[in-house]
């Protein structure tokens, strides 16, 4: 039998969302990323409106980029705010599909280096940020899902590189702030809405796909959304047990008290 939504109550589910105990359909599905998205850029907005604000895609996290890219301008036109997009070369065709034809585009070239995914991440918030100088942006916004920050942070822990794990905690000492639009929604709701909304599953370019350690918790955890949403603190810990510090903020990017 066909569900209905839990949250309109009209229409078919299209997904059960586990994380809520939902049944959600497709327009509902919207509701919830731009609800979500709102609800951690709000955390950072300023009072003033009309900021300037980049959002940041990336070969790291492709899918979660193109979400990125259409959500956060409707997000932002309530509030006027300047919208520039900025999205490696080789990505800007799909980008330009998605978003709305005036919209400020800055592509980039984009090189796929050998390294720790810690390392990729840290030297992608350092381009956003030569962009945003370029363009007085007051906000940058990457698409980092969770996981994909755990699985960066499991991976320079246990190449003995937890220094990386430190240094992506520091990102927010310099401005412009660095916020995850996704970051309040589980890997599996933000995959499940690309499919439904016809976004393209782009596949993740970095040197570091093979990832051992992330990819063995990832298959260990990917059926538990609790494990997920705590697993950045316990990464942290894990990094204070690693090499104690005094700075026990949470990396890298912010979140909304519940
Ligand atoms: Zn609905």
């Amino acid at each position: 039998m066909i569900k209905k939504c839990s949250i309109c109550g009209k229409r078919d589910a299209y997904i059960y969302r586990q994380s809520s105990g939902e049944y959600i359909c497709n327009k509902c599905m919207d509701r919830v990323i731009m609800k979500n998205v709102k609800k951690t850029l709000a955390k950072t907005r300023k009072l003033s409106s009309n900021m300037n604000i980049l959002v940041y895609g990336t070969w790291l996290a492709p899918t979660e980029s193109l979400i990125a890219v259409r959500t956060v301008p409707r997000v932002e036109s309530r509030y006027k705010a300047h919208v520039i997009i900025s999205v490696p070369r080789e990505m800007s065709s799909y980008v330009r599909n998605i978003v709305n034809p005036e919209s400020s585009v800055v592509v980039y070239n984009y090189v796929i280096k050998k390294r720790l995914l810690a390392d990729c991440i840290l030297e992608d918030i350092d381009n956003a940020r030569k962009i945003a100088l370029d363009n007085s942006v007051d906000v940058i916004i990457t698409p980092y899902p969770r996981m994909l920050l755990v699985k960066a942070g499991l991976q320079a822990i246990m190449s003995g590189r937890s220094d990386l794990v430190k240094a992506s905690r520091q990102v927010h000492d310099t401005a412009p702030p660095v916020v995850s639009a996704l970051f309040r929604l589980e890997k599996e709701f933000i995959l499940e809405y690309a499919y439904a909304s016809g976004i393209p599953l782009l596949q993740p370019k970095h040197a570091c796909s093979d990832m051992g350690a992330g990819i063995i918790l990832l298959n260990v955890l990917k059926d538990s959304h609790e494990v997920e949403f705590n697993s950045l603190r316990t990464l942290e810990v894990l990094t204070d047990f690693v090499e104690p510090s005094d700075n026990s903020s949470l990396i890298p990017f912010r979140e909304e008290k519940q």
